[in-house]
């Protein structure tokens, strides 16, 4: 227990309960995706620019404690949220890791520099950390955001992809992993995963697999 602990005792980010940062109740409310096609997000059918992610797998619905766990992670700079999100939905990476192969190397999906600067950390880093801790794996932050881009929550997934045309690029310095898993914090249409899984097969991946811990449902 920290001392900033013991001053002001955290708050349940899905009740807003003192005591832990998810409470257990919270916890047994948070909806798993159904394996099967629930929990598999194929690029949408009849869009051009949709071929480079294999396969998507989210391990929870983007919903009450979850959505609002996933919020303060983001937006509030509750970072420690992290590993208990990455631990809550580390098994659901298994199956995932029985189809890339244990070769495979995790990805954060990059945050711009300035938001990096106002938010002190990408949160999908902080959750692909935590999630190779979970499961032994490596993390290779082997992308980075060239340009910030528009929110994106009021587009559909064409837009979206059209909105990403060149976000994204591969870090100097850093290898290309053969296998990757982008990892990011929420999945809505997949157009993030499939800007970030292309620019990585220009690069010399060979596949590459996108895990988030929560689905837009
Ligand atoms: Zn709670």
């Amino acid at each position: 227990v920290s001392l900033l602990d013991l001053l002001m005792p955290p708050a349940c980010a899905g009740c807003g309960r003192s005591g832990t940062l998810l409470c257990s109740a919270c916890h047994r409310t948070l909806r798993q995706l159904d394996a099967g096609l629930d929990r598999f997000v194929a690029p949408d059918p009849g869009v051009v620019a949709g071929d480079a992610l294999l396969l998507a797998l989210a391990a929870f619905a983007h919903e009450g404690p979850m959505r609002r766990a996933v919020a303060a992670l983001k937006y509030t700079g509750v970072a420690r949220l992290a590993p208990i999100l990455a631990h809550a939905s580390a098994a659901v990476l298994d199956p995932l890791l029985g189809i890339s192969g244990r070769n495979a190397k995790l990805v954060p999906v990059p945050v711009h520099a300035e938001r990096l600067r106002a938010r002190g950390y990408n949160q999908a880093t902080l959750l692909a950390r935590s999630l190779a801790r979970e499961r032994r794996l490596p993390v290779v932050e082997s992308l980075v955001r060239v340009r910030p881009t528009t929110k994106q929550h009021r587009l559909n997934r064409t837009a979206r992809l059209h909105n990403l045309g060149g976000a994204f690029a591969v870090a100097q310095s850093v290898p290309t992993p053969r296998v990757a898993i982008l990892v990011d914090d929420i999945l809505t249409t997949s157009a993030t995963l499939e800007a970030c899984a292309s620019v990585l097969l220009q690069a010399g991946c060979e596949a590459v697999y996108g895990f988030a811990i929560a689905r837009e449902v």
